[in-house]
């Protein structure tokens, strides 16, 4: 067993995965966090007696494509909740609604007597291929090009990508990216009952078991540098932590702050990166036994001309705690700009106001039902993960610039590695499999064949 110990910086999804994988390899595992609990976007928050999540609200592909890397960080037993077969998501664009099914078949049942059978069976062709680890070429393609040119109706790129608030679409989106997002999600939805805090706190007690610990209220300062290699960090209490390792859970341009040293040219690329926007999430307690549960996600877009923009908005109904038919909870989720400077507070009122509205369209009763409110804009992202401008989703990832916008865990800086949502893709399976990607470079890649 090697005895060589790790500073993780940041305790979200990314840094607590590599700690339980380093700390299971015999490695001393610190994670430091800014914040006073881990979780970064996987953080929950109680108001009147309801658990809200921030980030986290469901993902595909539990039981299917994901499997074993869920498996290898034991979040695989937990207590998923499977969303309903036939319509994992309704997608309402503008008058019509269509419903995403989960299973290959149905998909194409659903979509062919809509579109024809040939355009429908190769992409469902594409998505099976990239399942099995193939279609890496298709990184340096725009999936929204993809898709017009395999039906020239433009409703077509707008109904696949109606489910928008899963990952943030943009016409230079790579098909890759795209392609992995809507195969795991063909296998299934999955919502956690407990939401963020239930996977949390699984990988902090398997770490914890594992030897590691994390520590909350650290936000590091600096990295340290000994011979140009990392070999530890300073806090902003003062304190120095040694180590032979460091891994930054955190937005890579964060990096150029904490390494005075960094390589110019390394410092103007990531600050150059652009971000994918942030979300406004108007968290409602609703009235008791008013709006019935619905086990799928709502995705409303009023006009089809924002869903390759990254435009949209997502209900999700939370799992009701007494597993019963009524809902007690629902998130809208939509995109926004950066929040005003002057009248936050009024503009955070006008906004959730109209997004109430808005879904009430959709969704009857809705209105009637809501109780209390509470919201989270991009602000609040920016104030409790560090994430710049609040981006909900990372850098924007470019088909025509992957060499770019793909980033790799390594740094100029011997010793330092990067993990987290910033290097490839987002969520739950795309930190993971990051997760798996940096932590390969200290324990040797054949751990990437062995857990895949
Ligand atoms: C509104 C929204 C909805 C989402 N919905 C879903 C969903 O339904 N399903 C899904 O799978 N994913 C979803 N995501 C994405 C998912 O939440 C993220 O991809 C994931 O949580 C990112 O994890 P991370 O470890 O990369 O980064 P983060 O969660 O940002 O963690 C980084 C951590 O580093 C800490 N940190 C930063 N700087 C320092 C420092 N100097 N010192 C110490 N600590 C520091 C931060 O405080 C933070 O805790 C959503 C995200 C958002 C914002």
């Amino acid at each position: 067993m090697s005895e060589r110990s790790v500073i993780i910086v940041g305790a979200g999804l990314g840094g607590l995965e590599c700690g339980l994988l380093l700390a299971r390899s015999g490695w001393q595992v610190t994670v430091l966090e800014q914040g006073l609990q881990p979780g970064g976007a996987f953080q929950t928050f109680v108001r009147g007696g309801h658990r809200f999540d921030t980030g986290f609200h469901y993902a595909g592909g539990i039981d299917g494509v994901w499997a074993p890397l869920l498996r290898c960080f034991s979040l695989d037993s937990l207590p998923w909740h499977r969303l309903d077969e036939e319509a994992v998501e309704d997608i309402y664009i503008e008058d019509r609604k269509y419903c995403h099914p989960s299973g290959y078949g149905r998909f194409a049942d659903a979509f062919s007597p809509l579109f024809g059978a040939a355009p429908v069976q190769a992409y469902l062709g594409l998505l099976r291929q990239v399942g099995e680890g193939k279609g890496h070429d298709t990184v340096g393609v725009s999936a929204l090009d993809y898709l017009s040119a395999l039906h020239p109706d433009p409703a077509f790129a707008r109904v696949l990508g109606g489910a928008s608030l899963r990952q943030a679409l943009s016409p230079r989106l790579p098909l890759y990216s795209f392609a992995r997002v809507q195969q795991a999600f063909i296998q299934g939805g999955w919502k956690l009952p407990g939401g963020g805090k239930t996977l949390i706190d699984r990988l902090l007690s398997s770490l914890e078991k594992a030897g590691g610990r994390v520590l909350c209220g650290q936000s590091v300062q600096e990295i340290l540098l000994r011979d140009g290699k990392a070999c530890g960090v300073r806090t902003a209490t003062g304190e120095s932590w040694f180590c032979d390792a460091v891994i930054a859970d955190i937005h890579p341009s964060g990096l150029a702050g904490l390494v005075p040293s960094l390589r110019k040219s390394y410092r103007e690329r990531m600050a150059s990166l652009q971000n994918t926007r942030g979300v406004f999430t108007t968290h409602i307690l609703l009235k008791k036994n008013c709006l019935p549960y619905v086990n799928r996600s709502i995705h409303i877009h009023r006009s089809a001309a924002g869903i390759w923009q990254g435009e949209g908005m997502m209900v999700h109904y939370y799992v009701p705690s007494d597993g019963g038919s009524r809902a007690e909870a629902v998130d809208i989720l939509t995109t926004c700009p950066a929040p005003p400077e002057d009248g936050y507070a009024a503009w955070k009122e006008q906004l959730s106001a109209a997004c109430i509205e808005q879904a009430s369209q959709y969704i009857t009763g809705l209105k009637e039902a809501v109780d209390q409110v509470f919201t989270s804009t991009p602000r609040t992202w920016e104030r409790y993960t560090a994430t710049p401008g609040g981006s909900a989703f990372g850098l924007v990832k470019d088909c025509t610039a992957p060499h770019l916008t793909f980033l790799s865990p390594k740094t100029p800086v011997p010793g330092l590695l990067l993990t987290g949502q910033n290097l490839a893709l987002h969520g739950l399976p795309g930190v993971s499999m990051t997760a798996l990607y940096t932590c390969s470079e200290l324990l040797g890649k054949q751990i990437i064949t062995d857990i895949l």
